[in-house]
């Protein structure tokens, strides 16, 4: 069912996050510049709330705050607000910008007979995003719930790879294309629209345009059986790209991956501020590569150190999902072709995946994954 939802009183926001005050200048947020990138969406109110970095854990509580205010707002039923540090020699504050303004080419669409749509982050790349968004797909899948995968990776699309999926999709009576199917999952990859060889200077602007054709061209569902949901795993990074594909699909959650070291988490924060921009929730933070089980103890090695993730989950607000140890089995059987949930699903590895995706289906149980009960499928 297409959202009905109104769009929340830009006034009646503003008005709600002025009321709370800012423990530094002792205004209201609005008045006081902290409330940056406002996206106000049917059903959805989010902004980036940017803070000197030195007074983050001071604004955590702020933070809450002004999410709780936002989510108090009529019209707003879920609210989203990202803590972002300012860097140091940014100019100075600016007040709240307006929503960008939409127009009918660039409003946000959902595929039809899709119910729900989530999308897999990650702020750089070869941390393991399309490996946790083609596995949490399989734990959908393995749960019972009809799940598609599209692969948004324009610079790198390997869901062709990961699932082992060879030929081109068809195009059935109605001109529109049937995803490939593998171990339970619809998929459909970007690369059949922008071939392998085009030069990396036309991909971005060929994103938009092919996510678009792939949103509406491909018969994810039917009437009579619609998919529960649509896993998308976007390119790598936070830049104009990602942000174009996250404003084009109508997302109703996005999970950001992440390795431990430093580097990559700076990068998690670019990502939730990224999805605060088109006011989508984070449904949570998932740490890949987290830890190397010793090979004869099974005790922990932490090759990059570890738990980072989680604090940069709690400090941007967003769940923690879990910890994906290094896995020999899970990079094998990836670039193999099968998900580590058909070929290991008592590991470890396919273990997190289902505890990951559990969470992330409680996460979205407001707009309707877990109002049906799930079909059991095995995976083969
Ligand atoms: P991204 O989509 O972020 O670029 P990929 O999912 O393609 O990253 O992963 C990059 C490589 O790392 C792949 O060869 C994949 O099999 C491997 N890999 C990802 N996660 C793990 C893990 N937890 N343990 C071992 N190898 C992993």
């Amino acid at each position: 069912m297409a959202t009905t939802l109104p769009i929340p009183d830009r006034a009646a926001v503003l008005k709600a996050l002025d009321a709370i005050l800012d423990p530094v200048s002792g205004q209201g947020l609005v008045a006081a510049g902290l409330v940056h990138g406002l996206a106000l969406r049917p059903g959805r109110a989010g902004f980036m709330l940017e803070v000197p970095p030195e007074d983050a854990a001071r604004y955590q509580p702020v933070r809450d705050a002004a999410e709780a205010a936002l989510g108090a707002v009529d019209g707003v039923t879920q609210a989203q607000v990202v803590l972002t540090a300012a860097s140091p020699g940014a100019p100075p504050r600016a007040p709240a910008p307006a929503a960008a303004p939409r127009t009918a080419a660039t409003a946000p669409m959902k595929p039809a007979h899709v119910r729900q749509v989530i999308a897999v982050a990650s702020g750089k790349g070869g941390v393991g995003k399309s490996t946790v968004a083609v596995n949490l797909a399989a734990a959908f899948a393995a749960m019972g719930y009809r799940t598609g995968v599209l692969d948004a990776d324009v610079y790198g699309p390997s869901l062709p790879r990961m699932l082992g999926l060879g030929g081109e999709p068809k195009v059935g009576p109605d001109k529109k294309l049937i995803p490939l199917e593998a171990f339970g999952l619809k998929a459909v990859s970007i690369g059949l629209l922008v071939k392998e060889g085009a030069p990396m200077i036309w991909r971005g602007p060929m994103a938009s345009s092919a996510i678009t054709q792939l949103l509406n061209d491909v018969a994810w569902g039917t009437e009579d059986e619609p998919l529960d949901l649509l896993v998308i795993d976007m390119p790598p990074g936070t830049g104009d790209v990602q942000l174009t594909l996250a404003q084009r699909v109508t997302l109703d959650g996005a999970v950001i991956v992440s390795t431990p070291q430093e580097v990559a988490l700076i990068d998690v924060r670019r990502g939730a501020a990224m999805f605060a921009k088109t006011a989508t929730p984070i449904l949570g933070v998932v740490e890949n590569m987290a830890y190397f089980p010793d090979p004869t103890t099974g005790a922990p090695i932490e090759i990059f150190g570890r738990g980072g993730a989680r604090g940069v989950a709690e400090e941007i607000g967003a769940p923690f999902l879990g910890e994906i140890p290094i896995d020999i089995a899970l990079r094998q059987s990836g670039d193999g072709g099968t998900p580590i949930l058909a070929a290991a699903p008592d590991g470890p590895s396919a273990r997190v995946f289902i505890e990951i995706a559990a969470k992330v289906a409680a996460r979205l149980k407001d707009g309707g994954l877990s109002k049906r009960p799930p079909r059991i499928v095995i995976l083969d």
